[in-house]
């Protein structure tokens, strides 16, 4: 592959952005990479600067579920392009996109619209703290909540993939109220409860774990988060930013039957523009200025653009015929991997709902951060390299969930498979390889 465009543009984005990037994954630095420098993205295909072609996995780590620029999407911000891009002023678009994402989410009756995911759940912590008139917040291990001081503590994602504790720069105080738990530990989040049920303000949890590779929640641990937040009068946070409109039209609560008391909304929901959301119940969502005490604000939030493409996504996908599609292409890249991994004779955990999916290197089981940690990181950048080389495009971390879209092919997925087993195939050094 020629990368001599690519590699001149990194030179310079190297000198005019901290690590060449605006979001320190994209650097590739887990998998000792050097990221693609992209000129255009189609369906699933990203193109780079040196007009090379990768069957793109990463889509945007979440939004593009229709794939690159589908034609609808492109054609609503056409539209609105023409119209305007921002008016601070109440616009069709936001109420659309509104309605539709409360008939579509079960626990959502009133829903704000931010810019970010990281917005969204810093706000929705605030409304829990201010209905509860409580402090401290539960969140698991290698969870990813976005960047705000309080969640930064033993997060996933970026933070997961640089090994960083938390972040340089966060006050001791704002991680004060912070109980991190074991994701999937039913028996440690009881034992919280009865020690602190009383103290404890929100519980926040990614319903299917995606930012320390996919991790799948196992029976009854909702469930049973359901029961306790309940009995002790805590508000529960879905965290949907990468699972809403993404496992089901109504998100992993609807996938799973547990009905949050807020519920946190990105990525899909934008089309790829800036957009961030958080609901729940009327009284609950009344509490937020302007109608009730709890300050939460943005100058172009319910942006016309991000607000347009969320509805012409959102009715692309409204009939589920997409969500069965990408059941089927998701199955048929778990059984390929699944069955590379065993022809390999090498451990290899998959974990997928619908079009999530995280093959886990070296390990037989992945149920929370600590397991997930013990993947072998050093296969997979080897595997992430092999599969760049060949023109597929994963994201660059063990702990970074892959996407698949509806624009992907059988084709796509059977390539992808190949050049795994190829891979798998000269390790020697794996548990239960050889
Ligand atoms: C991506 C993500 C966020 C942060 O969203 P940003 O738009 O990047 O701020 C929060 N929570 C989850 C579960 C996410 O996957």
């Amino acid at each position: 592959m020629s990368d001599a465009r690519a590699r001149a543009l990194r030179e310079r984005a190297e000198r005019a952005l901290p690590g060449g990037v605006n979001s320190p994954v994209r650097a590739f630095r887990a998998v000792q990479g050097t990221p693609p420098a992209i000129s255009r993205g189609e369906g699933a295909f990203l193109f780079d600067e040196d007009g090379n072609r990768f069957i793109d996995y990463v889509l945007a780590y979440g939004p593009h579920i229709l794939g690159h620029n589908p034609p609808e999407v492109v054609a609503a911000l056409r539209t609105q392009l023409e119209r305007g891009v921002a008016f601070g002023s109440t616009v069709a678009l936001e109420v659309e996109l509104a309605e539709r994402i409360v008939d579509a989410v079960p626990s959502i009756e009133m829903v704000r619209f931010v810019n970010s995911g990281t917005e969204a759940t810093m706000s929705a912590l605030r409304v829990a703290r201010a209905a509860t008139r409580r402090d401290l917040i539960v969140k698991f291990a290698g969870a990813y909540h976005g960047h705000a001081d309080a969640l930064l503590a033993d997060a996933g994602s970026g933070v997961a993939t640089l090994s960083i504790p938390g972040s340089e720069g966060v006050p001791a105080r704002a991680t004060a109220d912070t109980v991190v738990l074991p994701y999937n530990d039913i028996a440690a989040l009881t034992e919280l409860f009865e020690l602190r049920g009383g103290e404890v303000a929100a519980v926040i949890v990614e319903p299917v774990a995606g930012n320390m590779g996919c991790v799948p929640p196992v029976p009854g641990f909702l469930q049973r988060m359901r029961d306790l937040t309940q009995r002790y009068g805590t508000i529960l946070v879905f965290d949907e930013v990468m699972t809403g409109f993404r496992v089901a039209y109504g998100g992993a609560q609807e996938l799973y039957g547990v009905r949050p008391d807020v519920t946190c909304l990105g990525k899909v929901i934008g089309g790829g523009i800036p957009v961030g959301a958080y609901g729940g119940g009327r009284a609950l969502m009344e509490l937020v200025a302007p109608s009730g005490p709890v300050y939460q604000a943005g100058t172009l939030a319910g942006s016309p653009l991000a607000m347009a493409a969320g509805c012409a996504v959102l009715d692309a996908l409204h009939d589920g015929a997409a969500y069965e599609r990408l059941e089927t292409l998701g199955s048929r890249l778990e059984r390929g991997l699944a069955a590379a991994a065993d022809d390999a004779g090498v451990d290899c955990a998959i974990n997928r709902v619908g079009s999530m999916l995280t093959p886990f290197l070296g390990v037989s089981e992945v149920i929370d951060f600590e397991s997930a940690r013990a993947a072998s990181t050093a296969t997979f950048a080897t595997l992430h390299s092999a599969w760049l080389g060949r023109g597929i495009l994963w994201p660059p971390s063990q702990f970074e969930t892959g996407f698949i879209s509806t624009a992907h092919a059988e084709a796509d997925i059977d390539r992808t498979v190949t050049c795994f087993l190829d891979v798998l195939s000269s390790q020697t050094d794996l548990p239960g390889s050889g």
